[in-house]
């Protein structure tokens, strides 16, 4: 038999998008699942923001666009930038992708060479490895600790950083931990980054979920010099509720946006247009409906972290940021529930939806793999119902009790 490519060697799919179907397969065969799997917004994309997409198929803008986005779509963007983060960019430093994911994969192809270390402090996004890989790049993991709240450990971070330095991939706020940065973390990295010569990839995508008046900030808008060594990636899957229509884009100086939109070029070409012309409308249209979900994201927050802490074998900090929390299990570990012994996280999250029918992601997928540590935990997601989360922490809650 013919060898596939070795870059396929390595590759797991997404962690979390496996959750994500195998509750919904579930649902669908009847069974009643709550799901603290996705990361992704329970609310429907704003009104006016479909409108703006029917539109454009009744008008007909159903044909390609340039590669890296519509000129409407990449002002919106560098104005939005402009606003709420301080950051002044040329719509011709703007690449829309297929999602922020898409943008990220366009970042790092364009700066990573074989073998260049990419820092990666975790636990984070399950994606972050994969796209490094491909890239043949060598992930370079920085632990963050749930006692520091999951801030970087600036003398861990430093130790990590060589010549072969390329980038380092940073997610404020942060899936999976919640974690917000604060100015001074953000600055220290980029201080490091100006001293060390390397890049900054800095995925904002969930920059307006964000709780207890903690502020987001972009690296980007700290300095020229620390502006131009950083990639900014947001987009409006998490924000606005449109997961599906698959907008994301990148943000940087123009040799690396070329080479960005270059690379896109030749893979995907332009993003679907009609989402180009709803996500126009997302940004410059009413932000009444984001903050509406803001509120009641943090109060599902609250309900989440309170009924976590509850819980007799479980614990959790708050979040003050994203749809996630860190839920500890280490104190169910090497214990038996209903005669399984729960040996890690990725058993924990079968056995609880096997048992419970409530979906969690492993720790373990937010990492390196081997690593303990990340087996104290399981993602929850609280992109979902109120309802939903009163009734999955009261499953977590009797699950436990049989321990
Ligand atoms: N970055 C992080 C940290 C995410 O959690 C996600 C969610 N999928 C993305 C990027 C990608 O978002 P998008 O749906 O826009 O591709
Ligand atoms: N980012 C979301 C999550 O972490 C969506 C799934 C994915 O793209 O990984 O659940």
């Amino acid at each position: 038999m013919l060898n596939l490519a070795q870059r396929v060697g390595s590759i797991k799919p997404s962690a979390t998008i496996a959750v994500a179907t195998k509750a919904a397969e579930l649902k669908s065969k009847g069974l009643d699942v709550i799901n603290f799997g996705p990361g992704e917004p329970d609310y429907n994309t704003p009104e006016h923001i479909k409108d703006a997409g029917i539109e454009a198929i009744r008008k007909n803008f159903t044909r390609y666009t340039p590669s890296s986005g519509i000129p409407e779509l990449r002002s919106a963007i560098c104005k939005k930038l402009q606003e709420d983060n301080g950051i002044t960019y040329d719509p011709s430093q703007i690449v829309v992708s297929s999602g922020a994911k898409h943008a990220l994969y366009n970042a790092v192809m364009a700066v990573c060479d074989p073998g260049d270390e990419m820092i990666l402090p975790y636990p984070c996004w399950v994606s972050y490895q994969y796209i490094v890989e491909l890239a043949a790049g060598k992930p370079v993991y920085v632990e963050t600790l749930e006692k520091d709240g999951f801030r970087i450990d600036f003398d861990a971070l430093k130790e990590k950083i060589t010549p072969k330095t390329k980038a380092i991939l940073i997610n404020s706020p942060n899936n999976p931990t919640g974690c917000v940065y604060t100015r001074e973390d953000l600055q220290a990295i980029a201080e490091l980054a100006v001293k060390h010569q390397f890049f900054i990839i800095s995925d904002e995508i969930y920059e307006k979920l964000i709780y207890d008046r903690a502020k987001h900030f972009s690296p980007a808008s700290f300095s020229r010099e620390v502006k131009d060594l950083t990639i900014t990636i947001n987009g409006v899957s998490k924000s606005y509720a449109m997961t599906g229509w698959r907008i994301g884009y990148a943000a940087a100086n123009s040799r690396i946006a070329k080479a960005m939109g270059d690379i896109q070029s030749h893979a995907t070409s332009n993003v679907n247009s009609i989402a180009q012309k709803a996500a126009i409308a997302a940004l410059t249209g009413s932000q009444e409906p984001v903050d509406a979900m803001i509120e009641a994201f943090q109060e599902r927050r609250n309900v989440m972290a309170e009924g976590i802490n509850a819980i007799p074998l479980m614990s959790c900090r708050v979040p003050r940021g994203a749809f996630y929390i860190m839920g500890n299990i280490s104190r169910v570990l090497g214990k038996k529930i209903d005669g399984r012994v729960i040996e890690n996280s990725q058993v924990f999250a079968e056995v609880l939806l096997e048992k419970a029918r409530v979906a969690v992601t492993a720790g373990s997928a937010f990492g390196p793999e081997g690593v303990e540590e990340l087996d104290s935990f399981v993602r929850m997601s609280y992109a979902t119902g109120m309802d939903d989360i009163r009734e999955g922490l009261r499953r977590m809650g009797e699950f436990l009790s049989k321990v």
